[in-house]
């Protein structure tokens, strides 16, 4: 992994917008079924909104139900980092981009074969790359 993308707040919500960057940098969430990524389903590369680094390929992506994007794994083991989330009364795994620490969403244990995990990811943290 190369090193971390760091920018200021200025500059991630001049690049961002106000929508996006209340979520990668504020580690907001975007309402269910909001995103039109919940509906993707050619091939391709789930890129971070933030860096554009890759993060979950189309084939490991599966309607969970949620009405957030859901992945069973990310691309690599080193693509993106986790972190205990204690906020709304609950303990979750947060999930964030490793190159430019922005916020994607959370992982959890109840997801398909074969891995069993659950990436819920905002859908406003990720852009398509269709393959061609
Ligand atoms: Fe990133």
């Amino acid at each position: 992994m190369s090193e971390k993308i760091t920018k200021s707040e200025q500059e991630w919500m001049d690049q961002l917008g106000f929508e996006a960057f209340k979520i990668m940098r504020m580690k907001g969430t975007e309402r269910a079924g909001t995103s039109p990524l919940n509906h993707e389903k050619r091939k391709g590369m789930f890129v971070c909104a933030g860096c554009g680094e890759p993060l979950f390929a189309s084939d490991t992506k599966y309607e969970s139900g949620s009405g957030w994007p859901s992945f069973y794994q990310p691309i690599g083991d080193d693509a993106i980092e986790e972190e205990v989330d204690k906020s709304l009364w609950m303990t979750r795994t947060e999930v964030h981009c490793a190159k430019c620490d922005g916020h994607l969403g959370h992982v959890f244990p109840d997801g398909p074969k074969p891995t069993g995990q659950r990436y819920c990811i905002n859908g406003a943290s990720l852009k398509f790359k269709p393959e061609d």
